[in-house]
C-alpha cells in the first residue's frame, strides 16, 4: 500500500436482478452506521499506521441503490467527521447497476459521489437480467435509468464485458451504440471470467484469445478515428495509448506490478479479500474479518491467502513471462482471471495473448499519433542482435561494444525486479 489507500466497500452484499454471468455469491446482508463507523476507525488507523494520507472508497454492492439514499446521507456526515478528527482524508466513487435509481439519488450523489456514476452494460446484452424479466426488460430500465441520470446533469460511466454475440457483430456497432446512440464518453472494456458458482452461461463465458484481440485492435482503430480528437475515454486502450506516448496514464488493476499493494475489498459482513471478485466468492481466499482483528495491518500480514497474492508475480515470472517484452507493465495479469480459469493463481493471465497483442497495437498506435517510427518489439530486438553480430566481427573496439550490449540481459531482467519490489512492497 502506497500514500494513498484504495477500498473497494461493499456495504451489502444484496443484489436486485439476476446477471446470469455474476461471480457474487450474494446474501442479504447490510451493514449498519455503527458497523460502518468501526470499519472506518480501523481504516484510519492502518492509515495512520503506515502515514497514509488518503483514502477513496469504491462503494458497490451486491447493488449498492438496494440501500436507501438517507443511510447515505448518515454515512456520509459520520465518516467526514471520523476523518477530520484524525486529519484525513476519504474521498468515494460509486458503481451502481442504476436499475433501482430514482432522482431521490440526485442530492446525496452530487454531494459524497462527485455528481458521476459508474455502472455496466454489455452489447449485445445476454446475461444482465432481472429477476422477473430477460435481458431486453433489463436493457430498458437501465436506458431510461441513465438518460434521467444524465438528464440530471449526473456523469455516467460504463463498464462492457464482451460475449460471443459482441464478437459476431464487431467493433463498430459496439462503438456507434454506446457512443453514438447512448452518447456515453466513457466507458471501458473488461474480459469475461468465470467466476463464482457454475452455471452453463458461465462454462461459455471466457472468449478465444484471437478474436478478441481482434475485437479490441478494431476497436482501437475505430476509437483512433471517431474518438481520440473528440475527447472519449475508452478504457483501457486509451491509458495505453497514453503510456505508450510517455504521458501520464493510469493503468487498470490488472497490469498493476501486483494487485495486492493497490487494493482491499471489504464486504457487508466484514470480510477483507483481494477485490470485490473475491470477496464475495472464495471464501477460502479470505484475508480475515475486520470485525475479528483490532488492527487492519495485523490481519493482513497474518493472512496465508495474501501471502499467496504476494507471491504470485514472482512465482510466474519466472515459469511464464520472463521473456515477454511487456513484462515490466503486464506483471503476468490478473489473478482472478487465472484462477476461474486456470484453478491457480501461480500461471500468467490466461488472456496473455489478447494483452500482447493489445500492447504491440495500442505501442504501434502511439507512435503513429506522434509521428514517429514504430518497430515492433521483435524486430527492435532483431535490430539490436544484428547490430551485436556486426561488432563482433570488425575491431577490439567492437568488443567493448559487445561489452556494452552485455548489459542487455540486466536491462531485461529490470522489470522482473519490479515486479518483486512490487510484490515485496
Ligand atoms: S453482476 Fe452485479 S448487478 Fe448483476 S447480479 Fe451480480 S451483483 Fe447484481
Ligand atoms: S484480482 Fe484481478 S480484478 Fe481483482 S484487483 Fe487483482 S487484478 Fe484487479
Ligand atoms: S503479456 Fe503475457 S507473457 Fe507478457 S507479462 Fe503479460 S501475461 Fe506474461
Amino acid at each position: 500500500m502506497r500514500n494513498h489507500l484504495s477500498v473497494i466497500f461493499l456495504p451489502t452484499n444484496k443484489c436486485n436482478v439476476n446477471c446470469e454471468y455474476c461471480f457474487e455469491d450474494k446474501t442479504d446482508d447490510r451493514m449498519t452506521h455503527d458497523q460502518l463507523s468501526a470499519v472506518i476507525n480501523k481504516l484510519l488507523d492502518f492509515m495512520e499506521e503506515g502515514d497514509i494520507g488518503g483514502l477513496t472508497l469504491h462503494w458497490q454492492g451486491g447493488e449498492i441503490m438496494t440501500m436507501p439514499a438517507e443511510w447515505f446521507e448518515t454515512a456520509y456526515e459520520l465518516i467526514n467527521k471520523l476523518a477530520s478528527a484524525r486529519g484525513r482524508y476519504i474521498d468515494h466513487g460509486l458503481q451502481t447497476n442504476m436499475i433501482g435509481y430514482t432522482p431521490l439519488w440526485n442530492d446525496i450523489i452530487a454531494r459524497m459521489f462527485g455528481n458521476s456514476v459508474g455502472t455496466s452494460m454489455d452489447y449485445p446484452n445476454l446475461y444482465r437480467k432481472l429477476f422477473r424479466g430477460g435481458p431486453d426488460d433489463y436493457s430498458r430500465i437501465w436506458t431510461r435509468n441513465i438518460q434521467a441520470a444524465r438528464a440530471a446533469g449526473i456523469g455516467v460511466g460504463v463498464i462492457s464485458v464482451p460475449n460471443r454475440a459482441t464478437l459476431e457483430l464487431g467493433a463498430e456497432p459496439f462503438y456507434s451504440f454506446f457512443v453514438d446512440e447512448l452518447g456515453i464518453t466513457d466507458f471501458q472494456v473488461n474480459t469475461p471470467f468465470p467466476g463464482g458458482e457454475g452455471n452453463t452461461t458461465k462454462e461459455a463465458l471466457a472468449l478465444e484469445n484471437e478474436a478478441l484481440s481482434r475485437f479490441f485492435i478494431d476497436l482501437t482503430d475505430i476509437w483512433v478515428e471517431r474518438g481520440y480528437h473528440e475527447g472519449v475515454k475508452l478504457g483501457p486502450i486509451d491509458q495505453l495509448v497514453a503510456h505508450f506516448s510517455g504521458e501520464q496514464s493510469r493503468l487498470p488493476c490488472i497490469w498493476q506490478s501486483n494487485c495486492v499493494d493497490e487494493f482491499i475489498s471489504i464486504d457487508a459482513r466484514g470480510f477483507v479479500a483481494q477485490c470485490d471478485c473475491w470477496v464475495t466468492s472464495y471464501p477460502e481466499y479470505f484475508f480475515g474479518n475486520i470485525f475479528e482483528w483490532d488492527s487492519l495491518s495485523e490481519l493482513l500480514k497474518s493472512s496465508p491467502a495474501r501471502k499467496e497474492f504476494v507471491e504470485r508475480p514472482l512465482a510466474i515470472i519466472d515459469q511464464d513471462c520472463i521473456e515477454c517484452d511487456y513484462l515490466s507493465m503486464c506483471h503476468g495479469g490478473c489473478p482472478v482471471r487465472t484462477y476461474t480459469i486456470k484453478h491457480t493463481l501461480l500461471e500468467k493471465d490466461p488472456y496473455c495473448y489478447l494483452y500482447k497483442s493489445l500492447f504491440r497495437h495500442t505501442e504501434g498506435v502511439a507512435a503513429r499519433l506522434a509521428g514517429r517510427e514504430f518497430l515492433p518489439a521483435e524486430l527492435r530486438r532483431a535490430r539490436v542482435n544484428n547490430g551485436k553480430a556486426k561488432s563482433c566481427g570488425s575491431s577490439s573496439k567492437a568488443n567493448g561494444a559487445q561489452g556494452l550490449a552485455d548489459f542487455a540481459p540486466d536491462a531485461d531482467a529490470g522489470p522482473n525486479r519490479t515486479a518483486q519490489g512490487g510484490a515485496l512492497g
